[in-house]
């Protein structure tokens, strides 16, 4: 057995299962020993029978004193056994596992593990887990927990884990420098241990080193993409003059902010060099991240280039068509719309803004200078490096409304330069927020009533379930969206999820845009991205479910025109420190400060949202431990000096060389 053999050859495993672990994206032995457990269910302390409380979860040994099948109607089988271990006895319970009374005897001495709770008068433990040897796996000990699907139980995959595990760490070699590694655990002793820790302790070594890998690796293959990048063959300078940037500027209805005008500035500089640019404009809805963009894409028409603008959907990449025609057709530059849908595209045009539909426009890369990304996170590797070869030269700047701490974003962003937008454009409306109190709720409605009969249009954003858009949530929303529909009898409401087509997403859309749907009752996980400059009322139940900067996000959506708008926040939890959480939006309108907060309060889940960030999929390390990143950051450039090739360390090489064709294929 080697890493690299496949799970599907894996006596025990087979071709079926095989098929089922694909669906977990594990195709081979290494996959599958970094499949790590998401938790661990405390069996280690053996009970006596005597001891024993309902509602706890318990390991027992003892002696099988009666096993036997019951059958009920309809097909049913039950197997009833009675469990002694001196003390005592009681009752355990399978269903339709009739098979067991073949395999375990009276007479057997057996371990079990699960929950005890109460059949009748008896003490019974419903489905346990069980041994008979010596050897305890499934109980006994601090049992790994993995990560389920329908058709692959944790206590399978426990099995098939431990059963490779032995001859798979042979195979392991430990690519840390020694110098690196210093006192964290070596790799096969982590591996192990991740999986089968004897103490909780040892699982937290484990995850330290497991989760600095993660973090070493992803710091070097920036670096190095980083590197790569700025060997490129070399572009021609921009010509940029002063006075065209005046052009433009005078061109706007309004004056850029002081943090626009320093990002253009950053912009500019990048452009004027015979590298092309790589750079990550971060800055929160409504800062005016579109426009610094605007100012780049005239700039590259100066230059006798094209450009490209992916946008990461339909309704997004119209706004952006119709933002840059407003700004940039004045100019006499010509916009064109390239989407799954939507093709509005002349020869001549300069800019060309779509969506991914864009990866598959035939252009001559030779005439392209500028590639724009939005939400870039929404992308993958490979639409980005397909996009990419779009442009002989490419000058990309990419865009993101996520609030990323600093540290956080100079490592998983390291191969990019940062720019932030911290500050929003003056006279913006300061959405007025409040944490309404259960008993107001009618009167909210009432306000809302109000506001619409003035002509303004609100959002109502329903809670949040699942982490992603499941059937239950789609769920949740449509009952929200039946309630809300008596209260709002006349008026007019639609619905959106992410279970809907993509059609009658963009369909409600533009209704709602349009100004047909007074009341658009969503889910959070749909990108309700546009700008809507009627919409004034943000409504978000649940509150409690989101973090402070998701929710500054989600309130961003109102706002956007001159009109006074608000955000109304109900909470589900009566918890005094949710409160008082949530009321920091009450206070505090800085997006960064948020996440911040954020980060503190929650850790980094809040700011990612549960979805997954988007670059690189992290197993075991915590975004919020700011201090592994940093020994990571540091341990990484320190090699990086020392070596810059990696020659002195081939394993290490090896292994981002692995790495990196994974995360940055070109
Ligand atoms: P983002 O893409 O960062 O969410 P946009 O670029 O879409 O933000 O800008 C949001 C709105 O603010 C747009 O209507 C834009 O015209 C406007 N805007 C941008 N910069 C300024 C500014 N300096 N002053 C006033 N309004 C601005
Ligand atoms: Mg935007």
């Amino acid at each position: 057995m080697s890493l690299n053999t496949a799970l599907s050859q894996i006596s025990g495993i087979g071709p079926t299962f095989a098929r089922r672990l694909e669906k977990l994206n594990l195709y081979t032995v290494e996959d599958l020993i970094y499949h790590f457990p998401t938790r661990y269910d405390d069996f280690s302390k053996i009970t006596k029978i005597k001891d024993l409380k309902a509602g706890e979860r318990v390991t027992l040994i003892g002696e099988v004193w009666d096993i036997k099948n019951i059958y009920g109607r309809f097909g049913k089988v039950i197997t009833k056994a009675i469990l002694n271990d001196g003390s005592g006895s009681l009752d355990l319970v399978w269903f339709h596992q009739a098979y067991l009374t073949k395999v375990i005897k009276v007479g057997d001495k057996l371990s079990v593990a699960g929950e005890v709770g109460r059949f009748g008068n008896r003490l019974t433990v419903a489905v346990p887990d069980w041994e008979k040897d010596q050897r305890s796996l499934h109980t006994a000990r601090l049992v790994p927990i993995y990560p389920e699907t329908a058709l692959l139980s944790s206590k399978w995959l426990r099995n098939q884990i431990d059963k490779i595990l032995p001859h798979a760490l042979e195979e392991v070699i430990d690519f840390l420098p020694l110098n690196i590694k210093d006192k964290m655990l070596p790799l096969s002793e982590a591996l192990s241990k991740i999986h089968f820790p004897k103490k909780i302790e040892e699982a937290e070594k484990a995850k330290e080193r497991l989760g600095f890998d993660e973090l070493f690796l992803i710091q070097l293959a920036t670096l190095q993409i980083r590197k790569k990048w700025q060997q490129k063959s070399t572009v021609k300078p921009w010509q940029i003059k002063q006075v065209d940037l005046e052009k433009f500027l005078n061109c706007l209805p309004f004056e850029l902010t002081g943090a626009q005008k320093r990002v253009l500035s950053e912009i500019v500089i990048d452009l004027k060099k015979p590298q092309p640019m790589n750079r990550l404009l971060q800055g929160e809805v409504g800062s005016g991240k579109t426009v610094v963009a605007a100012a780049a894409l005239y700039l590259a028409k100066l230059n006798d280039l094209k450009s490209l603008f992916m946008a990461p959907t339909e309704i997004l990449a119209w706004q952006h068509f119709d933002t840059l025609k407003g700004v940039l057709e004045p100019l006499n530059l010509g916009i064109g719309l390239y989407t799954g849908s939507r093709k509005k595209i002349q020869q001549s045009d300069d800019v060309i803004v779509g969506t991914h539909a864009l990866l598959s426009y035939k252009i001559k890369p030779q005439g392209v200078g500028l590639l724009v990304i939005d939400e870039q996170h929404r992308f993958g590797v490979e639409q980005r490096t397909l996009l990419r070869s779009k442009a002989a030269y490419p000058h990309l700047l990419t865009m993101t409304a996520t609030p990323i701490p600093r540290t956080v974003a100079l490592t998983l962003y390291g191969d990019l330069d940062l720019s932030v937008i911290d500050q929003l454009p003056q006279n913006r409306p300061v959405v007025k927020t409040y944490l309404v109190p259960e008993h107001k709720r009618e009167a909210a409605y009432k306000f809302i009533k109000d506001k619409i009969k003035q002509g303004d249009q609100v959002f109502i954003i329903t809670p949040l379930i699942e982490p992603s858009e499941t059937a239950t949530s789609a769920k949740a929303a449509k009952v929200e969206y039946q309630k809300l529909k008596a209260v709002f009898s006349d008026l007019s409401l639609a619905l959106l999820h992410g279970r809907m087509k993509a059609k009658d997403k963009e369909q409600v859309m533009s209704n709602f845009k349009g100004g047909q749907t007074d009341i658009l009752v969503s889910t959070s996980v749909v990108e309700v991205g546009m700008d809507i400059a009627n919409a004034t009322v943000m409504v978000i139940e649940g509150a409690e479910r989101f973090g402070l900067a998701q929710l500054h996000q989600l309130r961003g959506r109102v706002g956007r025109g001159v009109k006074e708008s608000f955000c109304l926040l109900f909470t589900e939890s009566s918890a005094a420190y949710e409160h008082r959480r949530l009321k920091f939006l009450e206070k505090v309108y800085d997006g960064l400060k948020l996440a911040e907060l954020d980060f503190k309060i929650r850790g980094q889940g809040a700011i990612f949202g549960t979805a997954q960030h988007g670059r690189f999929d992290l197993k075991v390390a915590s975004l919020s431990n700011l201090s592994l990143i940093e020994k990571a950051r540091t341990k990484a450039q320190i090699l990086l000096t020392e070596s810059v090739s990696l020659d002195k360390y081939p394993p290490l090489k090896a292994k981002l060389a692995t790495f990196l064709k994974d995360v940055a294929p070109d």
